[in-house]
């Protein structure tokens, strides 16, 4: 109920119960006297409850205020200045509170959540080229060693698997560096046709064991505003992708177009393309679609995280499009140098 209401209604109980003893304690007195008598009585304590009411609430919820508000807060100078409905006003305050603590406690536990995943996905990661090299040491202690075809073999697996590990924790410091912006970017006028052909030129051993051909639209030099190294790995990244998810003996398309200010750059394949269903996750850090099948593809589930952290430090967007069955497409912006 209403506290006002509340106080109305009590106000008119009491008023008639004064009223009602006064008429039997002076039965000869003139009604109408009595019953104002009553009123005024009834009136007068409302009004002197109500006042100590307020002053003793508000004493009581100062203490809470502080302790919600914090002692020099705006706030707490302007609850005090108004404590005209003060449980109404504690009540919201308090509600407010407690609903940033509630959001509070949401995110930490979204936080330990993510910890646990990424930890837990980090040691899956590494576990499985360490179990590798273990097995591979072990075979040449227990005898393959003597087998000199054999030790060559075991040996390039090893240190094949360790390459994998290093490119593990090499993605994992990269990853933690630009997420704690420890990375600073070195953004100037770059060519970015330049940049993806040399980076396509360095991959070409790969390029060559997928019996893949990449190509890089020719044309003049196409400047653009970025930090050449950072760009280089995003091109590296899904270039090295394109290749190794495409289709043997398939086409890497590198092609530039300009969008206003703005060049897009667009990385695509003729693979086996993704499901749609997978691609909002495709840039979380450790996720890889095909587990089993990226199992034998070296890479850390890392490269794609990486690749939209340093478009979006570039204040850019990056875009994928894919189709099962019908390869897939890799598109970012930078920025036109003027
Ligand atoms: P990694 O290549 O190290 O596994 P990425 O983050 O670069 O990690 O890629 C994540 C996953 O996305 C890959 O494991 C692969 O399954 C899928 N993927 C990436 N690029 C392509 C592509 N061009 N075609 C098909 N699948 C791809």
């Amino acid at each position: 109920m209403n506290p006002r209401l509340g106080v109305f209604l009590s106000s008119l109980i009491v008023t008639a119960v004064i009223a009602v003893i006064a008429y039997f304690l002076f039965p000869q007195a003139n009604p109408e006297h009595l019953l104002i008598l009553a009123l005024v009585v009834c009136l007068v304590s409302a009004a002197a409850i109500y006042f100590f009411a307020r002053v003793y609430l508000s004493e009581r919820l100062l203490p809470i205020y502080r302790t919600l508000l914090g002692k020099n807060s705006d706030k707490l100078a302007n609850a005090i200045s108004t404590l005209d409905a003060p449980v109404d006003q504690a009540e919201q305050e308090v509600t407010d509170w407690a609903d940033q603590r509630i959001q509070e406690i949401k995110d930490l536990q979204a936080k330990d959540d993510f910890r646990k995943e990424f930890i837990g996905n980090l040691a899956h990661e590494l576990k499985t080229p360490l179990f590798n090299i273990q097995g591979y040491v072990n075979s040449l202690l227990e005898g393959a060693m003597e087998d000199e075809k054999v030790r060559e073999r075991f040996l390039n697996k090893a240190n094949r698997n360790i390459d994998r590990m290093t490119r593990i924790v090499e993605d994992l410091d990269t990853i933690t560096r630009l997420e704690h912006g420890r990375i600073d970017l070195d953004i100037k006028a770059m060519d970015i046709r330049k940049c993806s052909k040399d980076v396509v030129d360095s991959l070409e051993e790969i390029a060559e064991q997928r019996s893949t051909q990449v190509q890089v639209d020719k044309g003049d030099e196409l400047m653009v505003m970025g930090d050449e190294f950072r760009v280089g790995q995003v091109i590296e990244n899904l270039v090295s992708n394109a290749i190794m998810y495409g289709k043997e003996s398939g086409e890497v398309h590198v092609k530039f177009s300009r969008l206003g200010d703005h060049v897009l750059v667009e990385v695509s394949d003729n693979g086996p393309g993704m499901d749609p269903e997978v691609m909002p996750r495709i840039f979380e850090r450790f996720y890889r679609v095909d587990k089993s099948r990226s199992r034998n593809i070296a890479g850390s589930g890392l490269g794609l995280a990486i690749v939209k952290h340093i478009v979006e430090s570039h204040g850019q967007t990056i875009h994928a499009h894919s189709e099962k069955g019908m390869g897939s497409s890799f598109s970012f912006t930078l920025a036109l140098a003027k």
